[in-house]
C-alpha cells in the first residue's frame, strides 16, 4: 500500500466521524429548535382559527340582534294575517337579512319558531328556493327550547352538509327584548345560522398543511404528542390539531439530507486538503526519497542526493544517504579484495572474467581486437612438492610481480591501452590485450615472459627448473566469446606444452579440429559399452631363440561414430578425463580370460603382459581388481606382467608405492613400459621395484641409427644389475634384433616378430611358426646330407 493511501485510509474515516458526529449534534440541536418553531407556529395557526371562529360566532349574534332591533320581524311576528304575513312581510324579512349579510355569497339562514316546535318562517340564502330548515338546525331549536336558556349557539357540524353556526335567541313579542324564563313558552325563537366560511377555508388549509383533520368536540382536548395544539372555540367547543407524524418527518429529513450532504461535502474538502498537505510535506518528500533507494537498488542510478528538508524527512533521507555512502564504500572494498587474487594481489579469474567481457563489447563496438594469452606454468607442480608450498607461493608471487611489469612496461612503450593481467587458477595466468597480432606486440610479450625462465627461475637467490607454455588467441578470429577464446586459449597452451614447453602457440584451425576430435572421443568414451567396441590384441615377446615368453595385451577400439581410433589417440584422453578405469578394469578382466588359451599356444610358463594407466595407482582397489580376475579366471599370478608407463615413474607416492607392494606381494610382475621416452632417470631404474624394464621403440630406434652399442650394452647391463630383465620395443629389422642381441638384451618384441593380431591369428601364428619350424627342422639334415 502506497503512503497517499496509508493516509487516506487513516484521514478519511477519521474526518468522515468526524462530521458525522458534528451533523448529529447539529440535527439533534436544530431538530428540537424546529420541534419548538413547528409548536408555536401551530399554536398560532390554531390562534388565528379560533379568531376566526369567534368572529363567525359574533357576526351571528350581531345578525339576530339587528334583525331583532329593526322592525321587519316585529311586524311579521305581530300581523295576524297569516297570508300578508308570508308574502308581504316574508319578503321585507329577506330583504332585511340580505342586506344584513356583508358578503352576498356567505351562507345565512333565519328561522322564526314558535314553540314548541312550529316553524313560522324559514328563509336561507341559497340557491335553493324550496329550501327547508335542517333536521340539525331544528334539533338545535328543539334543545333551546326544552333547556331553561334563553339563548343558545351551536356549531353543526354533521357528515353531508357544510358545517354552521346556528344562534338561537328567544324574544319576546311584545317587547322585543329577552322574556323573563316564565313566559317562555310565550315567547318567539329566532334562530339563524351562518356557515363560518374563513373559518373553515383556514381549518382545511390547516389540515392539508399538516395532513390531519382539526377535532372539534364539546370536551377539553389535551395536546397529544410532541406537536399538537388545542384551542376553545366557545365555552363548550374546543377543537385540536395534532399534525401527521410524516409532518415532522418530512421538516427534519431535509434537514437530515442537507447536515448529510454538508458532512459528505466537508468530509470531501477536508480530506482533499489535508492529502494535499500531507502529500506536500511528507508523502512526496518519502516518495522522492524512495524512488532514488530503488534506483540505487534497481542500478539505474548510483548515488543518493541530499534532500532539501528540514525535520524528520530530513534528517531520515540525510542518514538514508549516509548509510549509502557507507554500504558503497564497504561494498568497494568488499568487491576490490573479492576481485583480487588474495597470494599475488594481482586481479582474479572472476574479475578477468567481468572485465574481459566489458573489454570483449568495447572491441566489439570500436571494430577493434583484443589478444589473450594464456600462461601455464610447466613443472610447477614438481617445484610445490619437491620444495615446499612456500616457495611454490612465493615463486607464484614473483612471477606475478615480474609478468605485471613487462605487461605494463610493454604497453606503456607501445601506447597501447592498459593491458588486463590476472590469476585464474594454481599455475594459470592470463594476459588480455587490446591489440591484435601483426605489430610485434603479442611476440614481444611472449619471448620477454619466456625470457624469464632462460635459466629457471629465480626465486629467492635461487634457480627453479620451471618453464611457461604460453597459448595465444585472438578475438575475433580465433573466437566470438570469452568462454570460447579462453577456451582456445587454453588448448593452444596445451598445444605449447606437447611442442616441447616453454613456448608458445597461436590457436590454429587444426588444434580446433583436434580439439573437436578429442571432444568426441571423450564423448563417445563416456557411452560406450566395451563389449560392443573393444577387443585386444596381443603381441608376442620372444627371447633370442624365437621362444615366445609372453604376450601384450594391446586394445583396439572400433567406434561405430567414428571408426577405428588408436590407443595412442584415446588412452590419452580417458587418462586427462578420469575414464582410464572404465578401459582398465575391461582389458584386466578380458586379457587374463584369454590367458588360458595363449598358454595352450605358446607353453604354460606364457607370460601375458597387461598395460594400465599409471593414473589406475593412485586408486586403492586396483591390486584387489587384479587378484579378484585372476581368481576368477584361474590365471596364476606370477604369469600376469603388469605395465606402467614411464609418466608414472616420475614421482611414486604413498598410494602407487603401496599398491605396487602389494601387487607384487601377490605375485604379479611389474615391467616399466616405454623406457627412454621421457623423463625416466637412470636413478629411478635403481630405485624402482620392478621385474622388467622395456626399451621404448624410439629410444631403440634412436641407439640403432647411430650404432651406440657399447651404451646399449652399458645400458642392458645396468638393467640387469638391478636383476631385470630387459625386453626391447620396435624390433622390426633384423638389424636392430641382431644389435640388441650382441647388446645383452633378453626379449624382443616388435613388427618383425610379428605385428599385434587378434586370438584367432595368434593361432594361425602360432601353428604357421610350428610349421616354419618343422619345415626349416627338415631342411637342416637335409642341408647337412647335402654338405
Ligand atoms: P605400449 O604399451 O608401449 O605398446 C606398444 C605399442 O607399440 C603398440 O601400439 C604396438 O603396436 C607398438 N609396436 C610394437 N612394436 C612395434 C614395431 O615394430 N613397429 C611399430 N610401428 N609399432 C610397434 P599400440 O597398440 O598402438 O599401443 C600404443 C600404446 O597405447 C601402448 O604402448 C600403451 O601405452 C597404450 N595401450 C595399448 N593398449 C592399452 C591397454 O589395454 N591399456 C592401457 N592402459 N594402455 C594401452
Ligand atoms: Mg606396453
Ligand atoms: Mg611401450
Amino acid at each position: 500500500m502506497t503512503l497517499g493511501k496509508r493516509a487516506l485510509a487513516l484521514i478519511f474515516p477519521v474526518v468522515l466521524a468526524g462530521y458525522v458526529l458534528a451533523a448529529s449534534l447539529i440535527y439533534y440541536v436544530q431538530g428540537s429548535a424546529i420541534l419548538g418553531l413547528e409548536r408555536a407556529r401551530l399554536w398560532q395557526q390554531m390562534g388565528l382559527l379560533t379568531a376566526l371562529f369567534q368572529n363567525e360566532v359574533t357576526q351571528n349574534r350581531s345578525l339576530i340582534y339587528s334583525l331583532v332591533a329593526g322592525d321587519t320581524v316585529r311586524l311579521f311576528v305581530n300581523e295576524p294575517d297569516a297570508g300578508y304575513r308570508s308574502t308581504a312581510l316574508g319578503v321585507r324579512l329577506q330583504q332585511s337579512i340580505t342586506s344584513l349579510s356583508d358578503d352576498r355569497k356567505k351562507f345565512i339562514s333565519v328561522a322564526i319558531i314558535r314553540p314548541p316546535l312550529t316553524v313560522d318562517y324559514y328563509y336561507e340564502d341559497s340557491a335553493d328556493p324550496f329550501a327547508e330548515i335542517t333536521p340539525q338546525q331544528l334539533a338545535h331549536a328543539r334543545q333551546v327550547i326544552a333547556s331553561p336558556r334563553l339563548s343558545s349557539w351551536a356549531y353543526l357540524d354533521t357528515a353531508g352538509i357544510e358545517p354552521l353556526i346556528v344562534h338561537s335567541e328567544f324574544i319576546d313579542p311584545l317587547t322585543f327584548n329577552r322574556p323573563v324564563a316564565s313566559a317562555k313558552d310565550s315567547a318567539i325563537l329566532v334562530q339563524t345560522a351562518v356557515r363560518p366560511n374563513a373559518f373553515l377555508e383556514m381549518k382545511r388549509t390547516l389540515e392539508k398543511e399538516y395532513g390531519a383533520a382539526i377535532e372539534i368536540g364539546q370536551h377539553q382536548f389535551l395536546a397529544q404528542g410532541a406537536l399538537s395544539a388545542t384551542a376553545t372555540l366557545g365555552p363548550s367547543l374546543f377543537a385540536r390539531l395534532t399534525p401527521d407524524a410524516a409532518f415532522l418527518e418530512s421538516r427534519l429529513g431535509t434537514l437530515k439530507s442537507l447536515l448529510a450532504l454538508g458532512a459528505i461535502a466537508l468530509s470531501l474538502c477536508t480530506i482533499g486538503l489535508v492529502l494535499l498537505l500531507v502529500r506536500r510535506y511528507i508523502t512526496n518528500p518519502i516518495a522522492r526519497l524512495d524512488r532514488q533507494l530503488t534506483d540505487v537498488m534497481t542500478g539505474s542510478r548510483s548515488g543518493i542526493l541530499a534532500m532539501d528538508e528540514v525535520g524528520e524527512i530530513g534528517r531520515l533521507s540525510a542518514n538514508v544517504k549516509r548509510l549509502h555512502d557507507h554500504s558503497m564504500q564497504s561494498f568497494d572494498l568488499v568487491q576490490n579484495a573479492s576481485w583480487t587474487d588474495t597470494l599475488t594481489g594481482i586481479s582474479n579469474r572472476e574479475y578477468f572474467n567481468i572485465r574481459s567481457t566489458q573489454l570483449l563489447e568495447e572491441a566489439e563496438e570500436a571494430g577493434l581486437g583484443c589478444t589473450l594469452l594464456f600462461i601455464d606454468v610447466d613443472n610447477f607442480k614438481f617445484v610445490n612438492d619437491k620444495h615446499g608450498h612456500k616457495i611454490g607461493d612465493e615463486l607464484l608471487k614473483t612471477l606475478a610481480d615480474r609478468i605485471s611489469a613487462i605487461v605494463a612496461r610493454i604497453v606503456a612503450d607501445r601506447g597501447l591501452p592498459d593491458g588486463l593481467f590476472a590469476r585464474l587458477s594454481g599455475d594459470e595466468f592470463a594476459i588480455m590485450l587490446r591489440c591484435q597480432p601483426g605489430g610485434g606486440t603479442i611476440t614481444e610479450m611472449a619471448n620477454n615472459i619466456l625470457s624469464l625462465f632462460a635459466e629457471g627461475f629465480e626465486v629467492l637467490d635461487k634457480a627453479y627448473p620451471v618453464t611457461a607454455s604460453i597459448g595465444i588467441a585472438v578475438y575475433p578470429e580465433d573466437a566470438r566469446t570469452l568462454p570460447e577464446l579462453i577456451a582456445n586459449a587454453d588448448a593452444a597452451m596445451y598445444q605449447a606444452k606437447s611442442q616441447g614447453k616453454n613456448g608458445s602457440a597461436r590457436y590454429s584451425r587444426s588444434l580446433h579440429e583436434k580439439r573437436t576430435r578429442q571432444r568426441r572421443i571423450e564423448e563417445e568414451l563416456r557411452v560406450l559399452d566395451p563389449d560392443e567396441e573393444f577387443h585386444l590384441v596381443y603381441m608376442p615377446i620372444v627371447d633370442g631363440h624365437g621362444r615366445v615368453t609372453g604376450c601384450e595385451a594391446l586394445l583396439r577400439w572400433t567406434s561405430p561414430a567414428l571408426g577405428s581410433v588408436t590407443p595412442d589417440e584415446f588412452i590419452p584422453i580417458a587418462e586427462t578425463t578420469g575414464l582410464f578405469s572404465k578401459i582398465d578394469w575391461w582389458v584386466i578382466d578380458r586379457a587374463m580370460a584369454d590367458h588360458g588359451r595363449i598358454r595352450k599356444l605358446f607353453g604354460a610358463e606364457t607370460i601375458l603382459c597387461i598395460n594400465i594407466s599409471s593414473a589406475e595407482l593412485y586408486t586403492k582397489s586396483i591390486s584387489d581388481h587384479f587378484c579378484e580376475c585372476a581368481d576368477r579366471h584361474g590365471v596364476d599370478t606370477r604369469l600376469i606382467e603388469i605395465e606402467l608407463t614411464e609418466t608414472f615413474a616420475v614421482k611414486l607416492g604413498e598410494q602407487s608405492r603401496r599398491n605396487i607392494e602389494i601387487l607384487r606381494s601377490r605375485g604379479f610382475r611389474i615391467s616399466i613400459d616405454d623406457f627412454g621416452a621421457g623423463y625416466t632417470s637412470v636413478q629411478q631404474i635403481i630405485e624402482y621395484p620392478a621385474e622388467t624394464i622395456k626399451l621404448d621403440r624410439a629410444l631403440v630406434e634412436s641407439l640403432t641409427r647411430s650404432a651406440a652399442l657399447p651404451t646399449l650394452r652399458a645400458l642392458v647391463a645396468l638393467c640387469h644389475a638391478q636383476d631385470m630383465s630387459v625386453i626391447a620395443e620396435g624390433i622390426d629389422t633384423t638389424e636392430k634384433m641382431t644389435l640388441l642381441a650382441a647388446a645383452g638384451c633378453d626379449l624382443y618384441q616388435g613388427y618383425l616378430i610379428s605385428r599385434p593380431l587378434t586370438l584367432e591369428d595368434l593361432g594361425i601364428w602360432a601353428m604357421q611358426r610350428l610349421i616354419d619350424k618343422a619345415r626349416e627342422g627338415a631342411q637342416k639334415p637335409e642341408r647337412r646330407a647335402r654338405a
